[in-house]
């Protein structure tokens, strides 16, 4: 069974830890370097992609988990996940750093300005029928790079990517009980090991 860690610093974690449970991983917070070196794969979470960004740099996390990625360690991130993963963000706040993994340009808060929150059914490629997608001041994904899979777009912008072993959505499906995204890493993680 793999180990897959979410990163608790800040976010919805309890549910991303339900989320794998149900998708029969073992699922365990990661706080500190010596708990990140046990994890097979790691969950980033929904919450404040600047709160996650400072406080993974305090925790001594963002060098340890940037490592772990560039060396193939399957990661999914969700919403400020997802912001965590990108190579580059467009409207970074000063300071704010990502741990980079997938080649792409995201826009921070892109839905939130129009509508703070929504949902929506949203077709993910390699998931049989639509997904509810749970939006929540959600960043979109201005352009990817050549390596980098569309998986999924909602009003005509990109919302799910994969590159690689790295997996993101700038929604929450681990707000909606429905566990096929996370059984998807799930897979992904146990052919990995
Ligand atoms: N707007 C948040 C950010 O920039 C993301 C919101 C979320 O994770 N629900 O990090």
């Amino acid at each position: 069974t793999p180990v897959i860690g979410v990163l608790a610093l800040q976010g919805d974690v309890r549910e991303h830890l339900i989320a794998l449970a149900a998708a029969d991983a073992v699922a365990r917070p990661v706080r500190r370097p010596e708990e990140l070196a046990e994890v097979d794969g790691l969950v980033i979470p929904g919450g404040e992609s600047t709160t996650i960004s400072k406080l993974a740099t305090l925790f001594g996390l963002t060098e340890p988990v940037r490592k772990r990625i560039a060396t193939g360690m399957p990661v999914y991130g969700t919403c400020a996940g997802l912001i965590m993963l990108a190579d580059k963000i467009l409207d970074p706040r000063s300071g704010q750093e990502t741990f980079g993994g997938i080649d792409m340009i995201v826009r921070r808060n892109a839905f939130g300005r129009q509508n703070e929150s929504f949902e929506a059914s949203v077709a993910v490629r390699g998931i049989e029928s639509p997904v509810e997608g749970v939006f929540i001041r959600a960043p979109w994904v201005e352009s990817v790079g050549a390596e980098t899979e569309v998986l999924a777009e909602h009003g005509g912008h990109i919302v799910a990517v994969r590159q690689g072993r790295a997996l993101a959505t700038s929604f929450h499906p681990e707000l909606t009980g429905d566990h096929r995204i996370h059984a998807l890493f799930v897979d992904m993680v146990r052919t990995e090991r």
